[in-house]
């Protein structure tokens, strides 16, 4: 993903002045009320961070998953197969297109599981799978590849134990658990760089005139200490979806990793999914206000070594909740 703009750090009491759309659920909780109001009615446990990690660890072992690679494409086969044993409905979206670096055609692979497949209400949970070629943010071996267990493996290891505790405990709402290939090929100087998958499923959705009341992406959601904040496209799409994410979040205990402040645009894959189907969707994304992306982002530091358990604990405890204590729906 990239950062548009720099960042405005406001108080949770500012967010409440800063947007003010027209759903009820609008006006962002304080630290206070959160807890009070109780929306986490059904409290759901099954959550493993050990087989998160796991999954993780997993998607490390096949080696750099670049597009076009082989490594790339046995993931993507385990990753599919996981889909297949645990939704009840999956999808293996094959693409094409073309590297920014040196514009040689390339596979894209987005791979999706459905739960419920015929519940009308439906929410979205994605991350990207795909690793970056180069680890350009490093200051030693700038154009080898990185591991990416954060960036990119985090999130679907998170998804994929997700999918798993929905075998066993099925939810009202319907899930479309999306993994979105070649979003980390991106070069920041060239437009519609990052994000190759989503702009494809944008195009070609999985199901014709594919609809989901709204989606939450994972990116970088397993960093030491990680801070989730308001990204400002996330706002823009869909606030009520923040306000409800981050006070079952607070509900749960995890106000360290979810505080209530708002931090700049970045681009990720919610803008393409937004932008081309007008689903409102929120980012959740490790990005400091002070520091921007953690340290690991886009070295070679980005290993499991950059992975701790508790995060995934807080960020995946905190999805299945919502997946069993949505937004109250019109
Ligand atoms: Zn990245």
């Amino acid at each position: 993903m990239k950062l548009r703009a720099f960042l405005l750090l406001l108080s949770a009491s500012t967010i409440l002045l800063w947007r003010c759309g027209g759903n009820s659920e609008t006006s962002a909780p304080s630290d206070s009320t959160a807890s009070e109001s109780g929306i986490v009615t059904r409290k759901v446990s099954g959550f493993s961070a050990d087989n998160a990690y796991q999954n993780i660890k997993k998607q490390l072992d096949f080696g750099f998953r670049i597009p076009g690679t082989p490594a790339h494409k046995k993931c993507a086969d385990w990753l599919f197969q996981e889909l297949q044993n645990t939704c009840d409905t999956a999808y293996f979206q094959s693409g094409e297109g073309k590297a920014p670096k040196d514009g040689k055609k390339i596979p894209i692979y987005n791979l999706i599981g459905s739960i419920n497949p015929q519940a009308k209400n439906r929410m979205i949970i994605a991350s990207h799978w795909d690793s970056r070629p180069y680890a350009d943010q490093d200051n030693k071996q700038q154009t080898e590849p990185i591991l990416a267990a954060n960036d990119g493996a985090s999130g679907v290891g998170i998804i994929l134990e997700l999918a798993k505790n929905l075998k066993t405990q099925k939810p009202d709402w319907g899930i479309d658990f999306i993994l979105f290939d070649a979003e980390d090929l991106g070069i920041s100087e060239i437009e519609n760089s990052f994000c190759l998958g989503s702009q494809y499923w944008g195009k070609h959705p999985h199901i014709p005139n594919y609809k989901a009341n709204f989606g939450v992406l994972l990116d970088m959601v397993g960093g030491h200490n990680a801070q989730f904040m308001w990204e400002e496209n996330s706002n823009n799409y869909a606030n009520w979806i923040l306000v409800h994410t981050w006070q079952i979040a607070q509900e749960l205990g995890y106000e360290n990793h979810f505080p209530l402040k708002l931090i700049g645009a970045i681009t990720d894959d919610h803008k393409y999914v937004y932008e081309a189907t007008k689903i409102p969707m929120i980012d959740i994304i490790q990005y400091d206000p002070n520091n921007g992306f953690a340290p690991f982002w886009h070295t070679h530091d980005d290993n499991m070594d950059a992975v701790d358990k508790r995060t995934l604990n807080a960020v995946g405890n905190t999805m299945l909740h919502l997946i069993f204590n949505p937004p109250a729906t019109l």
